[in-house]
This record gives C-alpha cells, sequence and structure tokens, in this order.
C-alpha cells in the first residue's frame, strides 16, 4: 500500500483492497528530499518544492497516519528518496503480488506512476489505484462530454449529477489489519522530524495555527457539521474574510489537500445534515457546492494540457503580463504599502492560509487589478507557502482571479482599501497580522499614508520609514490595467484566441512604450512644479 496523498484510514479503497486477504500489508511513504529537505535558494524556509509549514503540517499528517496503522496492528514504513526507484525496490525485494495506490490526476504523479506501474506490469504484480481524492472521476466527466472537459460549472454539474456512492455509507473504520512482513534489508524510518530534515532555528513565529492529520480532520469536520444551522445556511461568497480568530469557512483545506479528509466522506456528513433541516443553501453557494467546485478545477485540469500555464494553454486568454520582478517581490514580501493587501499576505506566509475573498484581493491585486504581473508569478508564491496549495484549485483560481479564463470581467477590480474596510472597519485584521500599524487609528489603517505627521508619530510608524508608501496608485494602476486588457482581449477576440509570440511581444512593446512616455511626462510635471515652487 503505496501512501501519497489519501493520508486517511476511512474511506481509503486502496488501503481497503490491500489488506482484503491480505497475509501481510506493507504500508510505505516515500520522503522526497526535493519536496522535503531545505533548499536555502528559496525566498523562505522550506524545500526547493514547499514552504516550511506545508512540510511540517504533511510530517504531523504521517504521524497520525503511523499511530492509526499501529492501533490497528501495522505501522507506517517510512524511506527517503526518489519514490518511484523506492518503490520499485520494495516490489523486487519484497514478496508483493498486489500494489495499491489512490489514482492522483496530478501531473507530477502522472508521470511518476506511469513509471511504477510499468515495472508493475512486467514483474506481472497486480495494480489497483481507485479514484478516491474526488467526488467524481475527472476521466468519467470528460468522457460523458465527448472527450472534452467542460468549461463551466453549470454545464459540470449538469454532467456530473449525483454521485454514484451518494446513498450507500462509506467504510468509515478498519477493525485491524495485516501484519507488516518481513522488509528485509531495507533501512526503515519513523516519520522524521523537521529539524531531522535538517531545518533548524525556526521558532513558533513561522508556526501554522492548524495541525496537520486525520484525526485533528475528522475533529474539525465534527465541530463544522455539528452546527447544523450554520452549515444549512453556509453562502459564499458571503463571510467575512478578515475573521481570523474564528474563520469563516470550514479551514478543511488543507486536510482534503493531503487527503487526510475524504472529500466523499465530508459530502456523505453535509447530506446527512441537508436531510435533517428544513431549509438548506445549494451550490454553487453551498458548502456541497464548494465540494463541487473543487471537483470542477479537478475536471478541467485534467482535461486541459498545460493547465498551468498561459502558452499553449487553449482555455487561457494570452495576455502579455509584465515580468516586474521589483513589483512581484513588494507583494511576496507583504511591502506594497496597502495594509489590507500586505496582511493577508503575511497571514500567507505564517499561516500558510487565509480565506476565499482575501486570495481573490491579493491575486487580483498582483495581476489585472494594479500591478499587472503574471498570474503565473503568483501562483508560484501560493503553490509554496499554503498548506492547502493544490495543483489543480491553484491553478484554476489564478486562472480565475487574472480574468484568463472561466471569469471575464475584468472591469470589477477588488480595491485594497475600501473592500476589508467592509468587514473590518476598525482594522482588527490588519493590526494582528501587519502590528507596525497596531496605534494607526482607524480613520487612517486602510491608508496610512494619509495620516498627518503628527498622526504617525503618535502611532510609532512613519510611512516610508516604518511601514512603505503604496508602490502603485491603485487610481491610475487599476485603470491601466483595465485599458491594458480590454487591448489584450480585442487582439485575442481578433485572432480567435491564436495570438502568436510575435503578437504579445509587439503588445508588451506598446505598453512599455506607454508606460516610459507616462513616467517621463510625470517626471517632466515633477521638475516643472519645483522649479516653479523655488521660484
Ligand atoms: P470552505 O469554504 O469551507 O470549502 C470547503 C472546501 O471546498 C475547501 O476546503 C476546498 O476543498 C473546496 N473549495 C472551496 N472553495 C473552492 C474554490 N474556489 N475552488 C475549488 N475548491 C474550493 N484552495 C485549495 O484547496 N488549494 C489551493 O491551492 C487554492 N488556491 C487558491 C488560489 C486563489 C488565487 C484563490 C482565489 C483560491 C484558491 N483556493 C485554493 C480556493 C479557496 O480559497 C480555498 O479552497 C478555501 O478558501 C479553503 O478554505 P476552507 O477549507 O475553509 O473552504
Amino acid at each position: 500500500m503505496w501512501f501519497r496523498k489519501g493520508l486517511r484510514i476511512h474511506d481509503n479503497p486502496a488501503l481497503e483492497y490491500a489488506s482484503k486477504g491480505a497475509k501481510f500489508v506493507y504500508p510505505v511513504f516515500v520522503v522526497d528530499p526535493h519536496y522535503m529537505e531545505p533548499d536555502p535558494t528559496a525566498f523562505s524556509p522550506g524545500s526547493s518544492r514547499a514552504g516550511l509549514n506545508r512540510i511540517r503540517f504533511l510530517l504531523e499528517s504521517l504521524v497520525d497516519l503511523d499511530l492509526s496503522l499501529k492501533k490497528l496492528g501495522s505501522r507506517l514504513l517510512v524511506f527517503k528518496g526518489e519514490p518511484s526507484e523506492i518503490l520499485i525496490r520494495c516490489l523486487q525485494e519484497w514478496d508483493v503480488n498486489k500494489l495499491c495506490f489512490e489514482y492522483d490526476t496530478d501531473p507530477y504523479y502522472q508521470a511518476l506512476d506511469m513509471k511504477v506501474k510499468d515495472y508493475a506490469s512486467t514483474a506481472g504484480i497486480e495494480v489497483f489505484s481507485p479514484v478516491s481524492h474526488t467526488l467524481f472521476n475527472p476521466a468519467d466527466i470528460i468522457q460523458k462530454n465527448g472527450g472534452k472537459p467542460p468549461l463551466t460549472y453549470q454545464s459540470f454539474l449538469k454532467l456530473a449529477g449525483q454521485p454514484s456512492w451518494a446513498s450507500s455509507p462509506l467504510p468509515v473504520s478498519l477493525s485491524s489489519l495485516p501484519p507488516v512482513g518481513d522488509v528485509g534489508n531495507f533501512e526503515i524510518s519513523e516519520v522524521p522530524t523537521v529539524e531531522e530534515l535538517g531545518y533548524k532555528g525556526y521558532g513558533q513565529e513561522e508556526l501554522s495555527p492548524f495541525r496537520g492529520g486525520e484525526s485533528e480532520a475528522l475533529k474539525k469536520l465534527r465541530e463544522s457539521i455539528n452546527d447544523k444551522e450554520w452549515v444549512a445556511n453556509f453562502e459564499k461568497p458571503k463571510g467575512d474574510p478578515s475573521a481570523y480568530l474564528t474563520p469563516a469557512t470550514t479551514v478543511l483545506s488543507p486536510y482534503l489537500k493531503f487527503g487526510c479528509l475524504s472529500s466523499r466522506y465530508f459530502y456523505q456528513c453535509l447530506t446527512d445534515v441537508y436531510n435533517n433541516v428544513k431549509k438548506h443553501t445549494a451550490p454553487p453557494v453551498s458548502l456541497v457546492g464548494q465540494l463541487l467546485w473543487r471537483d470542477f478545477f479537478y475536471t478541467v485540469a485534467f482535461g486541459t494540457p498545460n493547465f498551468d500555464r498561459m502558452k499553449g494553454n487553449r482555455i487561457c486568454k494570452q495576455i502579455p503580463w509584465s515580468n516586474d520582478d521589483e513589483l512581484l517581490a513588494a507583494w511576496r514580501e507583504a511591502r506594497t504599502g496597502y495594509p489590507w493587501i500586505d496582511a493577508i499576505m503575511v497571514q500567507l506566509r505564517k499561516w500558510g492560509w487565509m480565506h476565499h475573498l482575501a486570495r481573490h484581493c491579493v491575486a487580483c491585486f498582483l495581476t489585472r487589478g494594479d500591478m499587472f504581473v503574471h498570474w503565473e508569478k503568483g501562483r508560484d508564491v501560493f503553490d509554496r507557502l499554503l498548506i492547502d496549495s493544490d495543483w489543480a484549485i491553484n491553478n484554476g483560481n489564478w486562472l480565475w482571479l487574472s480574468c484568463s479564463s472561466f471569469f471575464y470581467q475584468y472591469n470589477r477590480i477588488y480595491s485594497p482599501v475600501s473592500f476589508g474596510k467592509k468587514y473590518d472597519p476598525n482594522g482588527n485584521y490588519i493590526r494582528h497580522f501587519l502590528p507596525v500599524l497596531k496605534d494607526m487609528p482607524k480613520e487612517y489603517i486602510y491608508e496610512p499614508w494619509t495620516a498627518p505627521l503628527t498622526i504617525q508619530t503618535r502611532a510609532k510608524c512613519i510611512i516610508g520609514r516604518d511601514y512603505p508608501a503604496p508602490v502603485v496608485s491603485h487610481d491610475s494602476a487599476s485603470k491601466e490595467c483595465k485599458r491594458k486588457l480590454g487591448e489584450a482581449y480585442a487582439l485575442n477576440q481578433k485572432l480567435n484566441g491564436q495570438v502568436s509570440e510575435d503578437g504579445l511581444k509587439n503588445l508588451r512593446r506598446k505598453f512599455e512604450g506607454e508606460e516610459n512616455q507616462e513616467s517621463g511626462r510625470r517626471q517632466k510635471q515633477k521638475t516643472l512644479t519645483g522649479w516653479l515652487k523655488d521660484h
């Protein structure tokens, strides 16, 4: 039994099949050094692929899984190395006749699994790889749609219908497991700690408040579904993105990401609640609706070549985004000068989780709202820092938020000032994640650069010294972004989406030329104003 995601006992068809009638079961997890070991060149603590928070979350999930397996008479066998090499060695050395693992649609696993499956088939080993990470099998939906993924949520819902397993109870517990067989000459370790992986000296400050593991996932699930009224009335996008002490949504995403929680079990628990209340919300806004969004993105991602890129991605608008690394760094490092945006980016770095609308705001700000930076760059930052980072969902939402796919109303931009203020006029969220602004009066907390110097001095926060001035002016930057997107959309329409490299380059050059002219004009204006003042 090869664990990768699906780090759970409940509703785990691969584990169930592996143990049925078996004399021995070898539950294996391979620690891939690329994913786990420190990369000192990365922009934040962590490996080349994941931030430290997500690595820690994964290790906690493995410890929990190991404990559960031990209670059932088994244990987790932890290896370190390139996963396909280790797996093939295991298959060679042990007397294995069945290899079981959850099917994974991510390109990384598709390539990895191909290697392992090829070996297994030449060695005459049966492979059982069921789809249990999602509600539906993305391949089935694509097939029902004539070989293409549905591109709207509504068409997805129509094709998907009710899941086949919806009304029969899922197996949620096991009474025992077959013991682990002889492991031969293998060196097997316990789940490593972050320190053992080479991370030293990272204190509490970098710690996400969310602990990994199936036990924690089930506890959190219970807490959510016990409040039947809350579940029945759940309506996204309502809900306060600034609520950090008690988040407005379930925070089950990291558990779904690693499969500590089965999305199917979650779905069944929700339908149980719905069956016991008079009235409840429905997709797309309900909680079941959220799970269906997850499946929607999995399906489109699975059926769309180059889903994680602009180039060669047939559902992605071709837009000449800028490659301004200074703006990107200001965004990533929470130095945009807009406290609402910066506080969200601090929450991302420290917690690895933010509310959905908070993600909307920062993704819009980086791309089509203010900075016009490529969505792939923002996606990479999220991919590293989120504890729930998920290939299909993250790319899908960045395509959405940058108006590159799914959603095209580029004139609707989140204000980095008034949006957060609606929910949290006092700025408590900002004060928590940006303590440098904790004494700023509420009148100025969303726009501290407008505070008179006396107020800044009293608040012990001088703009430009203790906290940055805005790196862009929202009013003019958002206008510019809309204009550029308008031109890019027109080009896409004219060429029916077939925009060439040269076409994009020309448009980018045009935008840059206009920007240079504009900044030259502003410079001249400044010089003239200065001269007039001096004379
Ligand atoms: P709840 O509202 O309680 O929803 C329950 C579950 O439904 C979530 O755990 C999640 O699995 C699913 N879900 C909710 N919203 C969405 C959505 N918009 N799309 C797909 N599935 C959804 N979510 C991730 O899990 N991983 C990511 O890498 C990720 N990247 C994102 C990037 C951007 C730019 C944006 C705007 C959103 C992203 N999301 C991502 C979607 C969403 O923000 C999170 O799933 C949600 O905030 C997680 O919190 P929750 O578990 O409390 O959600």
